[in-house]
This record gives C-alpha cells, structure tokens and sequence, in this order.
C-alpha cells in the first residue's frame, strides 16, 4: 500500500492508494498555519488514521508547499514561507519514525498525471497549477523531474515574457522579486485584475470570485471578457516560454482555474502566437484527478 500526504497551506490531506492506484482510504484536516511543529503532527496523524482505516501500514510520500535544498535538506521556495530553512525531511522522518519521501507538491501533481491521469501515455508533461497561486511540475516517463537544485518546474517565479508598460515592475511575489508569473496568472490575480477595473469603490469583500466574473463573461460582459483575454494572453506568454525550451509532449492543467471550459481553446490560440515554431499541436488538457492529484502523486513517490 501507498500512503500519499498532500502539505498544503490550507489542508492536509492523506490517501491510502493500493498498487493499482484504487483509494483504500483518505482524510483531510485543517493546516494548522505559521505552526511547523503543529503541521509535523498533523502530518504523522493523518498517516497513522489512514492506515488504520486501511488496515495496514504503507510506504509514506508527502507533497510540501516548497521543495529540499539536495545539499543541506533545508526546505527552500515555500509559499508557506515559515517552512523555509526547516530540516523538513529530517523532521517528517522523526515525526513519523520511518522512512519517508518527500517533493514539491507541483512536482506530485504532475507525476500523478503522468502516471494515470491526463498525461499518461507522454513521455514529458508539463503540468500546471492555475489556482489560489500558480506553479507547475515537469514529470519524464512517469517521474517527477527535479533536477540538481530541486528547482525544475518552477515556472511560477520566472518573470512574465514580453510584458507591456503596464506589466513593469508587477506586482510583489513573497520570492522576493517583481511580476514572477505567479502574480499574473493565479485565479486570485484574474479576480485582482477585474476588480482594480471594475470599481474604485468597491470594497475587497465584494469583489466577484473568479467563478463570478466568467460567469459574467458569459453573460456578455464587456470588462469580464477584457480581462479574461489578458489572463489567458498571460498564460499564454508564460506557457511560450515552456514550449520554446523543453516542447513538453502535453500540458495538463489543473488548479480552479482549469475548470474554465474556454481556456483550452483560447489559450491553444494564442500560444499559437506567442511560440516561436510556427507549428503548435501540443494538446492542452484538464487534469484527470483534480484536487486528488497533489496527494495522488505524493502516494506515486515509491512507485
Ligand atoms: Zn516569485
């Protein structure tokens, strides 16, 4: 048996995958934030419940909001930036008393897909995270790639390409740095977008969720369809720069924002444009398994 743990910055949620890739059990529970010692056992927990509802012990793989410096195993990159510079492997070995293998929670996603999800049968995917933040994972024959600074696939702090007057410097990124991609094309940065136009005096509370505003797309309006062509001429210029580099066999997305049915063809057309190959077939897909991919993958890590 597999026991997948997802570390997310709002949950944590643990599978127990038999080898087939069946889910035997599986539980959620509330990240407990700004709180690494609570996490850890939070952590253990969720691992110890889903083997006794399971009725076995299993192999654990954990998906962590960041990724593990190879040299020090301090944890570095993490949007739950308070795990940053924690021995975070160590201390997960200790709070569980075994074994255990851990990678960026992107990276989990994308070799959830490639193994039997929407990319399985290609040999490089590329999948991205479009949802309350933005990142992505590269997984090459079914494995997560990550490469000798534990960095592949961070795509969502690399500056956005080509960007206009209004682009420069863009917005802070907790990296650190400017206009990181991240900050443009997250559902949280489409929703930013329409509400900085929609109205000066609107207060942040009553600002549409991103589900509202392509709704209101779809309902003709005229603001909603503008800034929903800049967010996927966004992603598009991000995505460009992906296929330019590494021409990935597919992209698969996933996050909220991959459950708007016209980013597929919208964004196929306009990275059309933005490559340098005149040529584009890549397919662009949804990801098969949703909100399970994260800790899917995780599970994925002693395949
Ligand atoms: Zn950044």
């Amino acid at each position: 048996m597999l026991v997948g743990v997802d570390w997310g910055g709002t949950k944590i949620e643990a599978i127990a995958l038999a080898e087939d890739g069946r889910t035997i059990a599986r539980l959620r529970e509330v990240t407990p934030r700004s709180d690494y010692e609570a996490c850890l056992a939070t952590v253990a927990s969720v691992v110890i419940k889903v083997e006794a509802e399971a009725g076995t012990t299993g192999t654990v793989g954990i998906g962590i909001p960041g990724s593990v410096d190879p040299a020090t195993g301090l944890a570095k990159g993490a949007s739950s930036t308070w795990l940053n510079g924690k021995p975070v492997e160590a201390d997960l070995r200790r709070a569980l008393g075994r074994e255990v293998r851990i990678a960026n929670d992107a990276d989990c996603f994308a070799a959830s897909e490639a193994v039997d999800g929407a990319g399985a049968g290609h040999n490089v995917v590329f999948a991205v995270i479009l949802g309350s933040g933005a990142g992505a994972g590269v997984a090459v024959a079914g494995k997560a790639h990550h490469g000798p600074n534990n960095s592949a696939g961070e795509w969502g702090h690399n500056p956005l390409p080509r960007p206009d007057v209004t682009e420069i410097p863009g917005p802070a990124c907790y990296c650190g740095r400017y206009g990181c991609l991240e900050r443009w094309v997250s559902g949280w940065s489409f929703a930013r977008d329409y509400h900085q136009h929609a109205s000066i005096d609107m207060a942040p509370s009553e600002a549409p969720t991103p589900v509202e505003i392509v709704s209101r797309m779809r309902e003709g309006d005229r603001l909603a369809r503008l800034v929903w062509n800049r967010y996927v001429d966004r992603v598009a210029r991000g995505l460009s720069v992906v296929v330019n580099t590494l021409d990935p066999d597919i992209l698969v997305l996933g996050g909220g924002m991959a459950n708007v049915d016209e980013l597929y063809d919208d964004l196929s057309y306009r990275l059309a444009d933005e490559t340098f190959s005149p040529c584009f077939y890549t397919p662009i897909v949804r990801a098969a398994h949703g909100d399970s991919s994260g800790v899917r993958g995780a599970a994925w890590l002693w395949r």
